[in-house]
């Protein structure tokens, strides 16, 4: 598949029929990696998350609450990439509300992952990230609220990034946690997810958490030669699978080869990640999700009072991962509750900031696994706490607001890739894309 970058300087006769090829290449695949063809205005195609509106089209989050809802607005990111030279093709399919590490709860069915088809591709953007990998897509966007672009990226062998919160405006963007929530790219490569951040980035007026100053575009000049400090964090890895581990061993070796210093750190506040991010992601998830009540949006079911509609929607219409969310936010929320958990845990997640500025004292980057495994087959994750672990090493940055790219560095026995991450000071992306573009040539994946 060309990259984005090549894709930009093709003429709108060559686009045109690369969109007709997508299409059928997409059908043929079988991965279910797109819930639709939708395409709108002119441009390089890209893969959109079925949680971002584009006007006119359907959105659903891949929801049975969303079916039959179309968009009457556009989200600020999608406006902001099709006065780039692109625009929005195709829905991608995702768990559920984005809620979920396999995209195996989605009301489509789930996307395969195309290096095992009996493998998920990650979640919740496993549709963008198994369309990027399985060469049906050229490039494409997600949302990232605990994991959800970096992780499926790592399991599909593709570069997924994580803005900073309040880089890109979550205009349009369908809420699961706001205070987490933010898309970004994942493509085939560093400098495409450099191009298609750029392209989405920006003030908005319409989004009171959006970054209100001038943010410079990063992919042209990228340098890779730059020497970076970069922290590892030593008591972290110990919980990744042998091949992470291995992967990780490596990539130390390359990054110090290339002419970087290594700093050994290691972090006390891990251990709390899981349940700090669980607690407030689920809290914010019950209230944005209060709204879907059959009245205003999408399906409604069949009733006779007012309460058996709200009552009859929401049963018949959420999936059960979504619900099982909803039940604990409300009762974290709850009057009783409320200091014991909620308040808490929005103490433990200054303490896990801070623990990351600390750090960022001494190092320009930090590296981490993005994972404890490779992608696992389909139907293995069927208890949800043990889903919610293979979050680990995710859902901590988006706690502390800050800017992360997963990139593939090795391949299992099995062929199965293994992602590792870096993780940057808010707002400086310009030192994470430096850094992921000299990894990426240091470890050499594709050869
Ligand atoms: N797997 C995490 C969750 O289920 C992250 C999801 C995401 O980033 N949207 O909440």
């Amino acid at each position: 598949m060309i990259t984005l970058k090549e894709a930009l300087t093709k003429s709108n006769e060559e686009i045109v029929a690369l969109r007709g090829e997508l299409e059928a290449k997409a059908k043929e695949s079988g991965l279910n990696a797109y819930v639709g063809f939708e395409s709108s205005g002119e441009g390089v195609p890209i893969l959109i998350k079925d949680n971002i509106q584009v006007k006119g089209w359907s959105v659903t989050s891949a929801s049975k609450i969303l079916q039959g809802y179309i968009a009457p607005y556009e989200a600020t990111a999608i406006s902001n990439l099709k006065s780039k030279g692109m625009m929005a093709f195709g829905r991608a399919n995702m768990d559920e509300f984005a809620m979920g590490s396999t995209t195996e709860g989605s009301y489509y069915g789930p996307t395969k992952n195309p290096h095992g088809t009996d493998r998920v591709p990650g979640g919740s953007s496993g549709g963008s990230a198994a369309a990027v990998a399985g060469g049906i897509a050229i490039a494409a966007l997600g949302s990232d609220t605990g994991g959800s672009i970096r992780q499926p990226a790592a399991y599909c062998g593709v570069v997924g990034m994580k803005p900073t919160y309040g880089r890109v405006s979550r205009y349009g963007l369908a809420s699961y946690a706001s205070s987490l929530d933010q898309i970004g790219p994942i493509t085939q490569n560093v400098e495409d997810a450099a191009i298609l951040s750029d392209a989405i980035k920006g003030h908005d007026d319409r989004e009171s958490t959006s970054a209100d100053f001038e943010i410079e575009d990063i992919a042209n000049n990228i340098n890779p030669d730059v020497k970076l400090t970069i922290a590892v964090i030593d008591n972290y890895i110990s919980e990744a699978d042998e091949d992470t581990q291995k992967a990780y061993a490596q990539t130390v070796k390359a990054l110090e080869e290339a002419g970087h210093t290594i700093v050994h750190k290691n972090m006390q506040n891990t251990k709390y990640d899981i349940a700090t991010y669980y607690i407030l992601a689920t809290a914010e998830a019950a209230t944005n999700l209060a709204r879907f009540d059959g009245v205003r949006y999408g399906r409604r079911a069949e009733s006779k009072s007012t309460e058996e509609l709200f009552y009859k929607t929401r049963s018949e219409g959420f999936g059960e991962e979504v619900k099982r969310r909803i039940l604990l936010g409300n009762f974290v929320l709850s009057s009783g509750y409320y200091d014991a958990y909620y308040v808490k845990a929005q103490k433990v997640r200054h303490l896990i900031r801070d623990e990351f500025n600390a750090i960022f004292e001494e190092a320009d980057l930090i590296l981490s696994p993005v994972a404890p495994s490779v992608a696992p087959k389909i139907g293995a994750s069927e208890d949800p706490l043990e889903m919610y672990k293979s979050d680990m090493y995710t859902i901590a940055i988006n706690l502390a607001g800050l800017p992360a790219i997963s990139l593939p560095v090795a391949k299992n026995d099995e062929g199965m890739p293994v992602g590792l991450q870096l993780i940057a000071k808010a707002f400086n992306e310009k030192t994470l894309f430096n850094g992921a573009a000299s990894m990426e040539k240091a470890v050499n994946y594709t050869k």
